[in-house]
């Protein structure tokens, strides 16, 4: 993998997954990584959201104040950081683990937005981007009300950000539709084949 943050033929790939939050990315990439055909490792984004029932610092995110996510963005530890949806909280992609998990083969996996993904493609060219969507709009809303991790205020955010993000499939290389999840496995499985 090429980039201004790295070179070497032993590198491993950087490989983008974005869409709609309830499309099942997380889903359909926790089958792939249990089928073990690749050796995948998913990055851990910070974030300043608050954690989640069930969520642990340091496996689902590094869960961070607001100013220290805005002291190490000074310091320029971050490959990307947005506010994913408008005025809320910030995430972003730590440099150097990911950094260090390419230099060691790994196939290091970015579950990030699209704008996000704007900003890493533009310093890695060559990394794999996929857009996982859902069939429709309306199973996508009927997904996140199902999940009732959201209040109502946070799902008309999220929606409204789905539907931007679905918008943007097409910067994409690859796009896996999760209608039926064993499908959209096979498919990014494929993919990952191939890529
Ligand atoms: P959630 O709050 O549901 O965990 O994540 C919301 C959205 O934030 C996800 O759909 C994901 O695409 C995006 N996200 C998670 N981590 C990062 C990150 O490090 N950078 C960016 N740009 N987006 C992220």
């Amino acid at each position: 993998m090429t980039s201004p943050h790295s070179a070497g033929a032993a590198d491993g790939k950087l490989i983008i997954v974005s869409g709609p939050s309830g499309a099942g990315k997380g889903t359909v990439l926790r089958r792939v990584r249990e089928e073990g055909l690749f050796p995948l490792v998913m990055s851990v984004s910070a974030t300043t959201r608050a954690k989640r029932p069930g969520e642990e610092d340091g496996v689902d995110y590094f869960f961070l104040t607001r100013e220290d996510f805005l002291a190490r963005r000074g310091r320029g530890e971050f490959l990307e950081s947005f506010e994913v949806y408008p005025g809320g909280a910030l995430y972003g992609t730590l440099a150097e683990p990911v950094m260090r998990q390419l230099k060691a083969g790994k196939w290091v996996v970015l579950e990030i937005d699209v704008k996000g993904a704007r900003q890493v493609r533009r310093s890695f060219p060559d990394a794999v981007s996929i857009f996982v969507q859902p069939p429709s709009f309306e199973v996508l809303e009927e997904r996140l009300r199902g999940r009732g991790t959201e209040s109502e205020e946070s799902l008309a955010k999220r929606l409204a950000q789905a539907k931007s993000e679905l918008a943007s499939a097409d910067e994409y290389k690859y796009r896996v539709v999760n209608d039926r999840l064993d499908d959209a496995v096979a498919d990014l499985t494929a993919i990952l084949k191939n890529c």
